[in-house]
């Protein structure tokens, strides 16, 4: 079992990167965003002109090409074949096809190997995806499962989708939202529910700082 593993599971938008990134810095360990990969995957078929739904295409794609993931700062640098794919992973296309790549067990099979591999590295890991705690790590530390009412999911993503200059209407956002936590839940491959063992937060009406501020009272009453 890894020393310190702690998970964030949730559905889309509901603020885990930015929780994750904020509790790793406050405990030193390294934060692993696994929603990365599986854009990182998708979009390599769709440069390959390959059918996200066809396995056995994506599983060699796979084979023969590089993924890498490395954090500057507090940004994670995505790289395919050794060429830059941070922002090109999180285009609306990526995100509409990423279920078809989500949903098939083989493929997430091969992308938990590679997510268990890169937090063997370290000592502290803070990971977040949709299940980190249910099939990936489930002896991690602590594990939190957020919820969020969908529509102020939408208003945040519209927020930070708005900040970085991408106009979206905010009930075409409210729909993508609503059929990507659909997928996610609906799905037989490894879907989207908490651990029995998860720690619930509802963030619907706290912020990101009041979500860390919670998770470290539960780590620290338990640690210290
Ligand atoms: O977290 P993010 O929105 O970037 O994830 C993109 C998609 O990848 C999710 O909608 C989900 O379908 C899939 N995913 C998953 N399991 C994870 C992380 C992400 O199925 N652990």
């Amino acid at each position: 079992m890894h020393p310190f593993t702690i998970t964030i599971d949730g559905p889309a938008g509901v603020g885990k990167s930015t929780v994750a990134r904020m509790l790793a810095k406050e405990l030193s360990a390294v934060f692993l965003d696994t929603g990365a990969s599986y854009r990182a995957v998708t979009l390599a078929a769709m440069n390959a002109g390959i059918d996200p739904a066809d396995t056995v295409s994506v599983l060699e794609m796979m084979d023969r090409t590089v993924f890498e993931f490395k954090h500057t700062g507090d940004v994670l640098k995505v790289t395919i074949d050794g060429r830059d794919a941070t922002e090109a992973i999180r285009q609306p296309q990526v995100t509409e096809n990423v279920k078809f790549i989500a949903g098939q067990p083989q493929l997430r099979s091969q992308l938990v190997i590679l997510q268990k591999q890169f937090a063997a590295q370290f000592d502290r890991v803070v990971t977040e995806g949709r299940d980190q705690g249910t099939v990936v790590f489930p002896d991690a530390a602590f594990k939190f499962f957020l919820t969020a009412d969908s529509k102020e999911r939408t208003r945040r993503r519209h927020e930070e989708l708005t900040a970085a200059g991408k106009e979206i209407d905010f009930a075409v956002l409210h729909k993508q939202i609503a059929s990507r936590d659909a997928s996610d839940k609906n799905r037989t491959a490894s879907p989207l529910k908490p651990a029995s063992d998860a720690i619930g937060i509802n963030t619907t009406d706290i912020d990101a700082r009041g979500v860390v501020n919670r998770m470290l009272e539960v780590i620290n009453a338990k640690n210290g």
